[in-house]
């Protein structure tokens, strides 16, 4: 038995409570194997077994009191898996199925997406089982500062910068941000998406949907190809989502569907993303009050935005969304790229499928570290105690994005797959951080 499948039996004995956790590290483990497995130095230097345990894992009770007076308990992680590259960097998840096996693939694909942004940052990821959604902002601000006091004396500026994700928006972090300054009496870059009048990056907000369609974009010009004209699916509808759909269109193509935890819209002729933002960000309710107002639309209680067909398909919601049964439906119906904006949401199954059916899969690692990117270059500018214009800031994502395609293109065709993203992806990060774990020694 080779290095790596032992890596993976042994993680899938002790870990078989962490299904997501073992999902992930298997993924990208068995994608490098054949690397991994050429060159005895990592088996000596044991880089595998130190690569899927994270450097170090908090856990903590998030006690906070509701409108009713009641007292509430919460509880909150912060995985901090590797820093070979830079401080811990990821995001804060805040829904009800937070758990430690969530966390632990979250932090673990973060690794090797910010690798891949070729910026100074390690992987790391955090949140809580909170559910924001229905609560007031004064419960939603009371959880945030809980939930700070504890996580603030593990984190930092040059530590650990956690950021946004599902649940996690520009008004939990200003809640977070204010906690922490609170606690520390320091204005630093302790986090990201802030505000721009405090410390925020313009570009930021739109950075992983923008990123994600400049991917395509790239990926498309190779074929001699353009979006314009393209039908394009998206499922998701928060931050994500809403700005790949904005820069889909922009470019010219057509966004047929979105959809959120409750049901999903189809618009032939186009989805109306203003008026989708209005109920999403403004006024935080459903994606059936779209309907109402939008009589040419379809919308469908469940799941479905798979069944439509279209040119390109956005997963942007969350994990394991995308299921061996909707790549089949997706392919019979003449999909050609299936570009990932959120994390892991295409099962297993469904993307090897997807890679043996010859449509170009783009893996979250790859096409969605644009947010974490701009991230990084909200860091710098933090540093620099300046701010970049918004065209600057667009600017550096794209040509970052375009380095991570070449990068992972270039990698699948080394190791003799061409064409092959996910391979491409993980080759070209797990050079990076493991040449960088060898030079720091054990
Ligand atoms: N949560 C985002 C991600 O999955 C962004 C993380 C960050 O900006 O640090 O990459």
């Amino acid at each position: 038995m080779g290095y790596t499948q032992r890596i993976i039996d042994e993680l899938t004995k002790r870990y078989a409570d962490q299904p997501e956790f073992i999902q992930a590290a298997e993924e990208v483990l068995t994608s490098i194997a054949e690397a991994v497995d050429a060159n005895p130095a990592y088996e000596e230097a044991a880089v595998l077994e130190r690569l899927v345990e994270p450097e170090r894992v908090v856990m903590f009770r998030v006690p906070w009191v509701d409108d009713a007076g009641r007292v509430q308990v919460n509880r909150g992680f912060r995985v901090q898996f590797n820093s070979a590259l830079g401080p811990y960097k990821g995001g804060l998840r805040l829904h009800p199925s937070v758990n430690l096996s969530i966390l632990k693939f979250l932090g673990f694909e973060q690794i090797f997406k910010n690798a891949l942004t070729t910026l100074p940052i390690g992987g790391g990821k955090g949140g809580s089982d909170f559910d924001p959604k229905g609560k007031s902002d004064r419960e939603v601000m009371t959880f945030c500062q809980s939930f700070m006091t504890e996580l603030a004396r593990h984190i930092g500026s040059d530590t650990d910068v956690p950021a946004g994700d599902i649940g996690t928006g520009a008004r939990e972090i200003g809640y977070l941000f204010g906690q922490y300054k609170r606690l520390r009496n320091e204005f630093t870059g302790v986090l990201t998406g802030k505000g721009l009048g405090w410390g925020g990056s313009l570009a930021r907000t739109e950075a992983t949907g923008y990123g994600l369609v400049y991917f395509v974009q790239e990926l498309l010009a190779h074929r001699g190809e353009k979006l314009a004209g393209k039908r394009v699916n998206i499922s998701g509808s928060g931050n994500v989502a809403t700005y790949a759909a904005e820069k889909a269109r922009e470019l010219g193509a057509c966004v047929q569907t979105m959809s959120d935890s409750t049901g999903w819209i189809y618009e032939e002729g186009g989805i109306d993303l203003a008026a989708v933002h209005e109920i999403k960000e403004v006024r935080r309710a459903r994606l059936s009050e779209y309907a109402k107002t939008h009589p040419s639309c379809t919308y469908t209680e469940g799941r479905g935005v798979w069944s439509i067909p279209c040119d390109i398909a956005l997963p942007c919601a969350t994990q394991n969304e995308l299921l061996l049964e909707d790549a089949r439906t997706l392919v019979e119906q003449g999909v050609s790229v299936v570009a990932e904006g959120a994390n892991m949401p295409t099962t297993l199954d469904a993307t090897e499928y997807l890679i043996d059916a010859g449509i170009a899969f783009c893996p979250g690692k790859a096409a969605n570290a644009g947010g974490v990117a701009v991230s990084a270059l909200e860091m710098t500018q933090n540093s620099e105690r300046l701010a970049w214009t918004f065209d600057e800031v667009d600017a550096k994502l794209q040509e970052i994005i375009v380095g991570i395609y070449r990068g992972a293109s270039e990698a699948a065709e080394r190791f003799g797959k061409p064409g092959n993203l996910v391979v491409g992806a993980n080759i070209a990060a797990f050079e990076k951080v493991s040449a960088a774990m060898l030079a720091q020694g054990i």
